[in-house]
């Protein structure tokens, strides 16, 4: 085909729209990306003259022997494949214009040359997965071809006129009318040209609605209620007062008769509801705004105020009420006709998040994240073109949302890791492309964190806004630092304290509830001694070691994923000489399994990527801790992340140090924040939150932040020390990620690249070196650590020529700004 390889250099595309139609005559072809998968190339088509195409419509074009859907990505003046040009095909049609926002274009393709990503692989981030090939092109009679005026018309366009009029509808399908007809595509152009007929685009069927029961709860006070009815209602209340009746009956152990005699007492009815395929829970009770703290008022003042491009900082410690900031900054958006984007990290937490964004937007709000199937995922995108007023609420791929006419763009927790893709790229971070959709928008931007990242906190192009209290002047919950080494010095070998195991005891008894933390990553993880607390560090880089997994046998080794020094694992700790050097790790399950042998009657629910990886899982278990079916929820970093239960009293880490000691330069600063959002889920309602954290270091700095809640110290050492090395946000970071199955190839070309690399000015390099798991699904990785000044980017070395250096067994990912250096 007529295929010319996109390289990894900027295309221009998209120039304002309008600006178009003067160009259109100059631009003969157009390069299209096509859809068949596995194409990573754009193709070369010509333009016909009767046809006027702008970037990002959609198009239709012959491909190999069949008729495929594609996109328009750049006009050409001149082709610029290296192939007679009568040998250029031609674009068959236009089906559909304006499937992409203005300015769209222009967002994608500076995230494709901040990345040095090919524009197709933006494009295949940000569009729902298969949206061209789920739909269908079908041509239509239009009421003019009912009129029976005499135009004169070709007899292939006679012959499709026929076979349209047999159908009731006057409408097949494009590809029907192409089996039916002998040339049908002439007929059919001929018949739009003249108006006769018209394309559209058919989204893909609708499944039949789907319904479920649903019960509700009626306002009926008499109390004629036996006592197991009574408990339903109550359940049933403090849903909100609708729930899915499959859900209540499980939720109740109960039976439909037991229902049907509440419907006909007159408290509860139950009615079929359909299922939308939008993602949709219960409908949830209407909600109205809270007034507002005057922290929060003078915050919501500020936003109110922004009319154009502008970014904001909202720094409010947990349990401020900056949710209610969000939602009460979202009302007039919405009132003035434009929609507005709020991403959140992870799924994990949007139950609760979207119940109270559609408690007061209702079906306004749609939730948009990869975890919907996509059918889903098309369906939201084709509402999002619509224009209407709307709330998206969705993962980091949400930010390319194609939102015609956005007011608003909120990132919660902005903070958070999982902003960040890692892998394929491009490797974005979603909130330096919503700093440019914002930017290109002209609307503004808020950040919203209670530890917020250090990028945003040195950036001055934020205005700064803040809550520094807790709603209803709650104060933060105190918190309790264990020292772990005492506690193994006076005999207590439990992976958990005794002041820690008190309190799960006093949840028993008082039955309150708690959250239990642990922390889990990977497989390699950093040794340290248990009697002194001791922790093997690099002797070059200022990072803890690694362990690593090496085959069964083999001498256990200890490495740095900078510098790649490398050590063997010591039987004894190097400072006290104890024996108990270990490399640390518990995950959730080996917790559990302990809780159950010591607290055999303290009911749990675990929360880790393990139980939660069904759809709905993360629903159904908050559902339950919330309705107090166990008093203890355990689990990994989704426990840190905007949770707001209010009867969580208790919060216990059951050792900070496997997130301390990273080897990371980030890793006091992901400490900092996991440990302080994670506190932040006890004390936030009537009781008194508390607070436990286990460390093996408990004099480290970053604890005793932690333990005094004091963003701005932590801050202040931590940008100190960053600023001394050079890293982020004072330096830039680029990282090259090798891999390939040969484990010494890889490692050549790793040691190749760098010496390349070395006659270079401008940058330092740090590595090659092996990354921190070696091996990965029989993948050997190394990687290589740029480190430059902001202002450097003119330097950098040319990736084309870096790319050259690497054999097709060997996989280059450039990663940007990384935040995994793992
Ligand atoms: P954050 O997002 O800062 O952690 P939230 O927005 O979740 O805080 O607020 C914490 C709790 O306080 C929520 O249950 C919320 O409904 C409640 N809340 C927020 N603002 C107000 C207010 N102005 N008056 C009363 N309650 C509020
Ligand atoms: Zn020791
Ligand atoms: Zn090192």
């Amino acid at each position: 085909m007529y295929s010319n390889s996109v390289s990894s250099s900027v295309i221009a595309v998209a120039e304002p729209w309008g600006s178009y139609q003067s160009q259109i005559k100059l631009s003969q072809w157009v390069e299209v990306l096509v859809d068949c998968p596995g194409c990573l190339d754009l193709f070369t088509y010509k333009i016909p003259d009767q046809l006027l195409i702008k970037p990002g419509d959609i198009l239709s074009v012959p491909f190999g022997a069949t008729q495929v859907g594609g996109i328009a990505i750049r006009l050409l003046t001149q082709p610029n494949v290296d192939i007679p040009l009568e040998k250029i095909r031609e674009v068959e049609d236009v089906v559909s214009t304006g499937f992409f926002p203005s300015g769209y274009w222009t967002l994608l393709n500076q995230v494709a040359a901040y990345y040095y990503t090919p524009l197709i692989q933006v494009v295949r981030v940000a569009l729902p997965p298969g949206l061209l090939g789920r739909s269908q092109r079908r041509i239509r009679l239009t009421p003019l071809a009912k009129e029976n005026i005499a135009v004169y018309i070709s007899p292939t366009a006679q012959q499709v006129i026929n076979l349209l009029q047999k159908t009731p509808t006057e409408d097949y399908s494009y590809h029907y009318i192409q089996q039916k007809v002998k040339a049908a595509y002439r007929g059919i152009r001929e018949l739009i040209r003249l108006g006769l007929a018209e394309n559209y685009l058919e989204p893909p069927r609708l499944t039949q609605p789907k319904l479920q029961k649903a019960v509700t709860l009626l306002d009926n006070h008499d109390d004629d209620l036996t006592s197991r009815q009574k408990e339903i209602v109550e359940v049933l209340r403090r849903q909100g007062g609708e729930m899915w009746q499959s859900e209540l009956l499980r939720l109740c152990s109960t039976s439909t008769s037991t229902l049907k005699a509440l419907v006909d007492k007159g408290y509860i009815v139950i009615e079929d509801r359909e299922i939308l395929r939008r993602e949709q829970g219960v409908t949830v009770i209407g909600d109205h705004h809270k007034s507002l703290t005057p922290a929060q008022n003078n915050a919501l003042e500020t936003i109110n105020s922004l009319t154009r491009f502008a970014q904001v900082l909202l720094h409010g410690v947990t349990g401020s009420g900056k949710t209610e900031v969000y939602l009460q900054a979202i009302s007039p958006i919405v009132e003035q006709g434009k929609s507005a984007l709020v991403l959140v990290p992870e799924i994990g937490l949007t139950p609760q998040l979207t119940d109270r964004f559609r408690a007061r937007f209702g079906n306004k709000v749609q939730v948009y994240h990869s975890a919907l199937s996509d059918g889903e995922r098309y369906d939201t995108w084709r509402q999002m073109l619509t224009g209407e007023p709307q709330i998206i609420i969705g993962t980091r791929s949400a930010i390319f949302a194609p939102l015609p006419n956005l007011g608003l763009i909120i990132l919660d927790e902005e903070h958070d890791s999982s902003f960040k893709q890692d892998a394929p790229i491009p490797t974005y971070h979603a909130r330096t492309v919503a700093q440019w959709r914002a930017a290109l928008e002209n609307c503004p931007l808020i950040l919203g964190s209670a530890t917020p990242s250090l990028e945003s906190w040195v950036s001055r192009n934020h205005q700064y806004l803040s809550l520094p209290e807790r709603i209803n002047s709650r104060p933060l919950p105190p918190v309790e630092i264990v020292d772990m080494r005492q506690e193994l010095k006076e005999g207590n070998r439990s992976i958990f304290s005794r002041k820690l195991q008190n309190a799960l005891e006093q949840l028993e008894e008082k039955q309150q509830q708690g959250i239990l933390f642990i922390h889990r990553r990977g497989h390699s993880t950093f040794v340290s001694c248990r009697s002194c607390g001791y922790v093997l560090e690099c002797p070059h880089c200022d990072v803890s070691l690694a362990y690593h997994h090496v085959e069964a046998g083999a001498q256990e080794l200890l490495r740095c994923h900078y510098c790649n020094y490398g050590r063997l694992h010591p039987p004894h700790c190097p400072e006290c000489s104890s024996p108990y050097l270990k490399f640390f790790g518990s995950g959730t399950q080996r917790v559990a399994q302990e809780l159950n042998k010591q607290f055999p009657n303290l009911k749990i629910i675990r929360f880790d990527s393990d139980t939660t990886n069904t759809k709905g899982a993360h629903r159904n278990l908050l559902t339950k801790f919330a309705n107090g079916e166990a008093h203890l929820l355990v689990g990994t970093q989704m426990l840190t992340k905007g949770l707001d239960l209010p009867q969580v009293t208790l919060v216990g880490v059951v050792a900070a140090d496997g997130l301390l000691h990273l080897s990371d330069y980030r890793a006091n600063e992901r400490t900092f924040q996991t440990l302080t959002q994670v506190a932040g889920r006890a004390g936030r309602g009537d009781d008194p939150g508390r607070v436990i954290i286990q460390t093996y270091t408990p004099e480290h700095p970053i604890i005793a932040a932690v333990q005094k809640h004091d963003y701005q110290s932590f801050c202040d050492a931590e940008l100190a020390q960053r600023q001394a090395l050079n890293y982020p946000p004072y330096g830039r970071l680029i990282l090259l990620r090798l891999s390939s199955l040969d484990p010494i190839q890889v490692q050549n070309v790793a040691q190749i690249i760098a010496t390349f690399l070395s006659d270079k000015e401008g940058f330092e390099i740090l590595g090659p070196a092996p990354a921190s798991i070696l091996r990965v699904a029989n993948r050997y990785r190394w990687q290589i650590l740029l480190k430059f000044a902001p202002d450097a980017l003119p330097n950098l070395p040319d990736w084309q020529q870096v790319r050259s250096l690497c054999p097709s067994s060997v996989s280059l990912t450039i990663d940007v700004d990384p935040i995994n250096i793992m």
